[in-house]
């Protein structure tokens, strides 16, 4: 979470009074947006403002939260709009955006892993299948159809695998 205080000295009160409509002047007094104010009653010192006719006072986010009658949460995000100051405001994002980023990596990685892991079982599968088919396709001796169309298929889910190949235009032999 961004705090206050990481607000508040990002910004001046200075800029802060000129902004919303308090510029101090060239003596250091800014009229007072708190009562009436007729001359400027407003000073600054240490980041902090003070009007001497009504007693307000506070610093930047003080400030802004008066104006706009508002928490401190919106004060923040007033500042950091209107002084393009670029901090995540949204609630635990901060902390939570890296941390989620790095778990979702992991379980990315992990998957990726568990799927190639399955598709070389499969690749050594259909390749022992293949043989055993093969052999006995070829001790047969003779064209044995059934068997060659078997091992074609094998063959094609293997370019498939691999990657090789679309393989699916010769599907039509087996039907
Ligand atoms: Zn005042």
């Amino acid at each position: 979470m961004v705090k206050a205080e990481t607000i508040r000295n990002s910004v001046r009160l200075a800029d802060v009074l000129a902004r919303y409509g308090s510029p101090l002047n060239e003596r250091g007094r800014a009229l007072c947006p708190f009562h009436l104010d007729s001359r400027p009653s407003m000073t600054v010192k240490n980041e902090h403002y003070k009007c001497w006719a009504c007693g307000e006072s506070g610093d930047a986010i003080d400030f802004v939260r008066g104006i706009n009658g508002c928490g401190v949460q919106e004060a923040m995000e007033i500042l950091n709009r209107d002084f393009s100051l670029g901090y995540n405001l949204q609630r635990g994002d901060t902390r939570r955006t890296p941390y989620f980023n790095a778990e979702r990596e992991k379980k990315v990685k992990a998957y990726k892993e568990y799927l190639e892991a399955k598709k070389q079982q499969e690749i050594e599968d259909i390749t022992r299948l293949r043989r055993i088919l093969y052999r006995a396709y070829v001790r047969g001796g003779c064209i044995d159809k059934e068997k060659e169309m078997m091992v074609n298929e094998l063959d094609r889910k293997l370019d498939r695998l691999l990657g090789l190949e679309g393989g699916d235009e010769d599907a039509g032999d087996l039907h």
